[in-house]
C-alpha cells in the first residue's frame, strides 16, 4: 500500500507537505493553547512534523496515520531526532475510516480531506475520535481570487472551480455543519513557495540521480513547467489555511 510514486519523489525532501512553514505550524500549536499531555490524532500525517514539533514544544502526545511508506518512515526518524519517540506513534496505513480507540483532544486532517470524501466527511470521521469539547483541525485550500474560467481552476490543479470556496464561504460552511470556527491560521504566498518551489530542486536532483527511471520523462516535464504554472496560477489564486472547529 502506498501513494502514487510521483509524490514520494517530488516531496521526498519536504518536512511539511502543505503551504505551512515551520513558523505557521508553531503559531497554530500556540493558538490552540494546548495543554501538556493533549492527545492529538493526525490523519494523513505526512512526515510527522506537526505531531513531532507539538510533542517537543507543547508536550502533545498522539498518533499519525499516513499511506506513504516513505513519509511515515521519515516521521518516525523525525520523532527520534526530536527526542519525542515515546510521545508520538506513526502508523503506515489507510486513514479512510480510521477511528482511534482513545479519544483525542485534537483530531486533525491537514491537506488530505479526500480521505473521507471531502471536508464534511472528514469532519464527521474525525469527530468519532474526538473527546467531548475537543478541537477538530481541517487544513484546506480556498480561492484567494475566484478563477475566471474552469481552465484557470484546472491550472491550479483543482478539478473544477466548485472544488473550493472563497474564504468567507468556507468559514460559513463549517457553521452550516454546526461547528464553531474557534481559530484559524492561514498560509501565505511565501508558504506556497516553500511547498511548491522546494519540489523543483528535489526534482532536479532526482533527475540527475535517476536519468533512466520510468518516471524521468514525467518529472522532467514537471520541472520544466511547474515554476511558471505555480507563479501564474497556484500562487495567485489559491489560499490555504487550517481551521479549528468545535461542535456547537
Ligand atoms: N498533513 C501532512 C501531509 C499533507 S499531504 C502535512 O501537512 O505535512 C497529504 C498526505 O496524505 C500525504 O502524506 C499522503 O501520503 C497522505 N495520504 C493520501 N491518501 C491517504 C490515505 N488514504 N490515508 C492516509 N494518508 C493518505
Amino acid at each position: 500500500m502506498d501513494i502514487p510514486r510521483i509524490f514520494n519523489i517530488t516531496e521526498s525532501a519536504h518536512r511539511i507537505h502543505n503551504p505551512f512553514t515551520p513558523e505557521k505550524l508553531a503559531t497554530l500549536g500556540a493558538a490552540l493553547r494546548l495543554e501538556r499531555g493533549t492527545r492529538v490524532l493526525d490523519l494523513g500525517s505526512g512526515s510527522g512534523e506537526m505531531l513531532c514539533t507539538w510533542a517537543r514544544d507543547y508536550g502533545a502526545i498522539g498518533t499519525g496515520i499516513d499511506m506513504s511508506r516513505l513519509f511515515t518512515e521519515q516521521a518516525k526518524r523525525r520523532a527520534e531526532e526530536l527526542g519525542v519517540a515515546d510521545q508520538v506513534h506513526f502508523i503506515h496505513g489507510d486513514a479512510a475510516g480510521y477511528v482511534s480507540d482513545e479519544k483525542a483532544g485534537v483530531a486533525a486532517c491537514l491537506g488530505a480531506t479526500w480521505i473521507a470524501g471531502g471536508v464534511a466527511g472528514t469532519i464527521a470521521l474525525l469527530a468519532r475520535s474526538l473527546r467531548t469539547g475537543g478541537i477538530i483541525l481541517i487544513g484546506e485550500p480556498y480561492w484567494r481570487q475566484l478563477p475566471p474560467t474552469e481552465d484557470v481552476a484546472k491550472m491550479c490543479l483543482a478539478g473544477s472551480i466548485s472544488d473550493f470556496r472563497m474564504l468567507p464561504e468556507l468559514l460559513a460552511s463549517f457553521g452550516q455543519l454546526d461547528y464553531d470556527v474557534v481559530e484559524m491560521v492561514l498560509a501565505d504566498q511565501e508558504g506556497w513557495d516553500r511547498y511548491e518551489a522546494a519540489k523543483w530542486l528535489t526534482m532536479r536532483r532526482w533527475l540527475e540521480a535517476h536519468p533512466d527511471d520510468e518516471l524521468a520523462k514525467e518529472v522532467r516535464a514537471k520541472l520544466t513547467s511547474e515554476p511558471v504554472r505555480h507563479a501564474a496560477y497556484t500562487r495567485e489564486y489559491l489560499g490555504w489555511g487550517v481551521f479549528a472547529l468545535m461542535a456547537r
